[in-house]
């Protein structure tokens, strides 16, 4: 079975981690923490990082930090991952989404201005697979509405729109190092921001709000959310090769679209949009309606014959549990649909072989020619 994604740690993941062991700092009181906030917060032009467990941590802590709650509403796309969805829900606050464009699969940022209301807070801008949102546009919106901008861009690390990383055009963002995303700890996340405040508050309620002067005497509750400096360790290593695996991504991703030329029944990831050009950080595909099954079944052929993939995002809106919870009841958004019944991704991880994605590609003709 090709795996659907396999990370390379060939660097000094080893070297950092048996320095963590030697030492015997495993926890996050460890050096590596900060070593990694900071390469990782200037690599994407931030004054702050704050070091997490995971990026589903990283946006609730966002979320929290800018002190989101009861009634205030946040804009955000429907195909996207629950994270997003439940860091908002989880402060009181109100998600309210919207479709996503046909050909980047990003959120359709023309949806975004005829859903501002006078409780609009913020906008969370999700850029999905590898491809940059079209921010100049969010970023007038914000400045005319005064609305907060929440950038996840853990799909996106390393990328840049208009020559500036991803990640640095929020208030706030959120990354995440989970083994698929370009950069990996395992687990992990980051929060990073340029706002003393936000990165003070930020802090405080990854480590339980202990604030001085007295620790055990708590004026707020927080979570533990700490990242462990074995996990930074990882992060520190990852770090130091990242110029490389986006290079990478991107070769993996020119390969298959070489190999799929000419194949009408499926739409390949974009290239390029007006502010970047992919970093492929899923190889995804969208299968035409002139074949006769979903993503579901076409995924379980190519299990059969040794292809590992994943399903896309299923949206928001047409989750059981947010229907149960009374939203989004009777919204429709048929792009986002569409991609969650016929989209999936194929083998795309940073160890995948030139061999291996021929064998994929010779799967996926043979299902779809
Ligand atoms: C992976 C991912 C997350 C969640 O990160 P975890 O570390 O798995 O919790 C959040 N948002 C997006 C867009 C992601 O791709």
């Amino acid at each position: 079975m090709i795996p659907v994604n396999e990370p390379l740690l060939d660097g000094n993941e080893k070297k950092y981690l048996n320095e963590c062991i030697d030492t015997g700092w495993i926890s996050s009181e460890g050096p590596f923490v900060k070593r990694f906030e900071d390469g990782f917060s200037a690599r994407v032009d931030r004054k702050h990082g704050i070091a997490v467990a995971n990026g589903t941590v990283a946006l609730e802590v966002a979320v929290a930090a800018l002190g989101l709650g009861k009634g205030d509403e946040v804009i955000l796309p429907t195909f996207t991952i629950i994270s997003c969805a439940s860091a908002i829900l989880r402060a009181g606050a109100v998600p309210v989404v919207v479709d996503s464009d046909p050909v980047t699969w990003n959120m359709s940022v023309e949806q975004i201005e005829p859903k501002i209301t006078p409780r609009t807070k913020a906008i969370m801008v999700v850029h999905i697979y590898g491809l940059p949102v079209d921010m100049d546009p969010i970023l007038a919106l914000a400045a005319r509405y005064h609305l907060t901008i929440i950038e996840d861009a853990a799909e996106v690390i390393g990328q840049t729109y208009k020559g500036k990383p991803c990640g640095s055009f929020g208030d706030i963002s959120a990354f995440s190092f989970y083994p698929n995303k370009h950069i990996t700890t395992g687990e992990g996340g980051m929060v990073l921001t340029n706002d003393d405040a936000l990165a003070a508050k930020s802090r405080e309620l990854r480590n339980l709000c202990f604030t001085p002067p007295r620790r055990f005497i708590h004026k707020e509750l927080g979570w533990n959310f700490r990242m462990t400096n074995l996990q930074a360790a990882l992060g520190v290593a990852q770090l130091e090769r990242l110029d490389e695996f986006i290079a990478r991504k991107r070769r993996i991703g020119a390969i298959y679209n070489e190999l799929f030329s000419g194949l009408q029944s499926l739409q390949l990831p974009a290239k390029e949009t007006n502010g970047a050009s992919n970093i492929y950080w899923v190889y995804g595909i969208v299968m035409d309606d002139s074949i006769p099954y979903d993503a579901f079944e076409a995924m379980k052929r190519l299990a059969e014959l040794g292809v590992g993939t994943r399903p896309f995002f299923y949206p928001m809106h047409s989750q059981p549990v947010f229907h149960d919870a009374g939203l989004f009841r009777g919204e429709h958004y048929p792009v986002a649909e569409r991609l969650g019944e016929r989209g999936f991704y194929l083998p795309s991880g940073l160890a995948i072989t030139e061999e291996q994605q021929i064998t994929v590609s010779q799967a996926v003709k043979q299902l779809f020619t």
